[in-house]
């Protein structure tokens, strides 16, 4: 007889003291240095790593071994303490076939460990262990010791061996590796008949992936690394497979509640803008996505689109002309920027194009009076305004719109789900259409995770006549010589960025380092017009500033970050960052994406007074090797890990334990994969009853409500 669910949810609930070897005491150090209270809590203790004791090294070998951990097998002879000045130890010698040797050394002894020494002097053992010269002699510190009288003994010994943990203080209340594993033994024998399935079987076929219970077993109890591989990798994909799950029947949710007014029509703006307004011919790519948003947009489902391109790429572009296409069919648009300098550039470029072909457009952003908010907001309540362009203002809750057809989200990155959700319920009986666009080019394992409900985009092509920027590291000794040369560029028409760090922790002093940095420029380059834009000054002021700054009335544009994204000024092609080895790789990137908009060659000076070192080397070499914002994403990615590549955290989304957004490439896709189609065939999951319930528990575990439409 099977057992239902619910029997064996309770089973793998079970208090560990009720498992055979556990006792109350155990119990307690498990629970308090590993967490682990269940059953299910201790089958997911999953080892660190293994030992790999499964083969002998021949002493001839061993010098191909040094600082790899080896499993060798001689005579221990000549234990003794040896007093040395600082510190005594304690040496034995290690004597193999043909009297190979190598030197065994203690720095701390035990009572058990000299009992065990003591006992097989003089006979045959095996030890396990990392051979690393000393000197010029090969020696073994801290090697454990196997006596091995039988051929049983050695087969104990010979295959891999599990490390759960190394923390001392477990080891001594006798919750060593090899106890843990045993404990787990205990476990997967009682748990016959518990185990279940949650992926489908024709999933798992398809995939060769190992049943739960074989996965276990292979983790706990593997012959080889590639068993062990094999049971971990199956963990990874049902991981990725059930938030895989969730996205697809949000996605499928989305698009059959809600109607997204259809936009047919591709019509008379539309073909006005290209004709009239385009200012230059759209790349193969801007043209490819534009396609695959009509095609989104002709239908009653609501587009979910994300459009990824690196910096520069021209993603505004086809935002608007995805505008158009809502505009020919009667209906609002919605653009929504994560600054207001980013709305106001937008905007200034629609008043150019849209406003001249009577299309009516506004603005919306916080720091507006409340009157003109009112406006606005009644405006696009009834209908008269057609396009609003806005910041966090736009998902306030009272605004209304009478047909909102299309919101465009810029950077999406920058705004989390939640935010991301809430934008589009402000249609009210219906969903727009949702298009949002990123210049954080992502990994393909992270755009399936984190936007596994949404159609991806990319945006692969640069327009036409870009230079690549070249970038340079400089040191603090080069900077006049670089002064100098910014001079002449200069007066040759270039315009100028210098960007100061602005971190988190210590907002205050590097607000100073960039008003300071401003005045010595100010100082030094009297001859023409230096401008300060940073984060604390009134949006107002800011705008003024960039706004000179475009027209051309200020040569050299000293600010801290808040130029990072999607301000365009063609005539700045040359960007100076001042401390770049504090920039993490990505902001570097997007700095640079400020540079190099015309068809100008364009510069990016990284400035550094410290002589680089590890992460920071990385990054700024990375940053003069290559210009490719995927290959960068990657390597940041590398770098820093996914919680702060994308901030996991905000994204509202769990972590993974075990899938790795690095290493997993093929597992991540398989199991969006199979997912979409599993929810496609059988959307409520009928077929899958363990399936089904076992998704309510992961949701409730990770707190994943808010994914639940
Ligand atoms: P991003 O993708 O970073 O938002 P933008 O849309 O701001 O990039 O475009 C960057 C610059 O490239 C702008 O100055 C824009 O006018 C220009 N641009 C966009 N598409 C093309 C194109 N097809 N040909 C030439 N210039 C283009
Ligand atoms: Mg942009």
């Amino acid at each position: 007889m099977a057992y239902s669910y619910d029997e064996i949810r309770k089973f793998w609930e079970t208090n560990i003291t009720y498992l055979k070897g556990v006792g109350p005491t155990k119990a307690v150090y498990l629970q308090k240095y590993l967490n682990i209270t269940s059953f299910e809590d201790l089958i997911f203790l999953f080892p660190k790593r293994y030992k790999d004791k499964s083969r002998l090294t021949p002493p001839e070998e061993l010098i191909f071994a040094v600082n790899k951990e080896v499993l060798l097998r001689g005579t221990l002879k000549n234990f003794k303490q040896v007093p040395a000045r600082k510190k005594k130890f304690w040496e034995a010698d290690f004597v193999m076939e043909r009297k190979i040797r190598v030197k065994l050394r203690w720095f701390k002894m035990f009572q058990f460990v000299s009992e065990n020494i003591q006992k097989n002097l003089n006979k045959e053992v095996l030890i396990y262990g990392k051979p690393t010269y000393y000197g010029k002699q090969l020696s073994i510190n801290h090697p454990e010791i196997y006596s091995c009288n039988s051929q049983e003994d050695l087969l104990k010994i010979k295959r891999l061996h599990p490390v759960y943990t190394t923390r001392e203080d477990l080891i001594k209340r006798g919750l060593s590796s090899k106890k843990i594993q045993e404990l787990i033994g205990n476990l997967l024998k009682k748990a016959e008949g518990y185990f279940y399935e949650i992926i489908p079987s024709e999933i798992l076929e398809t995939y060769f992936l190992k049943t739960r219970e074989e996965a276990f077993r292979l983790i706990h109890f593997p012959s080889t690394l590639q068993d062990a591989e094999k049971g971990l990798e199956r963990f990874k994909f049902e991981e990725i497979f059930l938030l895989q799950i969730l996205l697809q029947q949000r996605r499928r949710f989305f698009r059959r509640q809600f109607k997204a007014p259809a936009c047919p029509v591709v019509g008379e703006l539309f073909h006005k803008f290209y004709e009239n307004y385009l200012p230059f011919e759209l790349t193969n790519a801007q043209k490819r996505v534009v396609k695959e948003i009509r095609k989104d947009m002709r239908r009653e489902e609501p587009m979910s689109r994300l459009v990824q391109g690196d910096v520069g790429s021209g993603k505004t572009m086809v935002a608007f002309l995805s505008c158009l296409i809502a505009l020919d069919n009667g209906l609002q648009c919605a653009i929504m920027a994560p600054t207001e300098v980013l709305a106001n550039q937008h905007y200034a470029k629609l008043l150019k194009s849209f406003v001249p072909m009577g299309i009516s457009v506004r603005l919306l952003t916080g720091s507006m009076t409340k009157a003109q908010k009112k406006a606005v907001k009644s405006g696009l309540k009834l209908g008269t305004i057609q396009v609003v362009v806005g910041t966090h203002a736009l998902i306030q809750e009272d605004v209304e719109f009478k047909n909102l057809g299309l919101v465009v989200v810029d950077e999406q990155h920058k705004f989390g789900v939640l935010q991301r959700a809430s934008l589009g319920k402000k249609g009210k009986n219906f969903h727009p259409h949702m298009l949002y666009l990123t210049a954080t080019p992502i990994p393909r394992t992270m755009a399936i995770a984190f936007y596994g409900d949404l159609d991806v985009s990319t945006i692969d092509e640069m327009p036409p006549g870009r230079k690549p920027v070249k970038t340079r590291v400089i040191t603090e000794s080069r900077r006049l010589e670089l002064y100098g040369w910014l001079r002449k560029k200069i007066r040759e028409g270039n315009q100028v960025y210098i960007v100061f760090p602005l971190v988190e922790e210590s907002e205050k002093l590097d607000l100073q380092s960039a008003v300071e940095g401003y005045q010595r420029l100010q100082e030094y380059f009297r001859e023409f017009k230096v401008g300060l834009v940073h984060g604390k000054m009134r949006p107002a002021e800011k705008d003024k500033v960039m706004q000179d700054f475009k027209e051309g009335k200020l040569h050299i544009l000293v600010s801290t970050t808040v130029i990072e994204v999607g301000v365009d000024v063609p005539k700045a092609n040359i960007m100076i960052i001042e401390n770049a080895e504090r920039f993490g790789l990505s902001q570097l990137h997007q700095l640079r994406g400020r540079v190099g908009r015309g068809g100008e060659q364009a510069y990016t000076f990284l400035m550094t007074g410290k002589k680089m070192q590890g992460d920071a080397k990385v990054r700024l070499e990375t940053m003069e090797r290559t210009t490719d914002g995927f290959e960068i994403a990657r390597i940041d990615l590398e770098l820093r890990g996914p919680g702060d590549f994308l901030g996991t955290k905000q994204s509202g989304l769990p972590e993974f334990r075990w899938a790795d957004f690095v290493r997993d490439e093929q597992i991540f896709s398989k199991a969006k994969v199979s997912a979409k189609h599993l929810i496609e065939a059988d959307p409520e999951l009928k077929s899958q009853p363990f399936l089904r319930k076992f998704l309510w528990d992961y949701i409730k575990k990770y707190n994943l409500e808010h994914l639940v439409p």
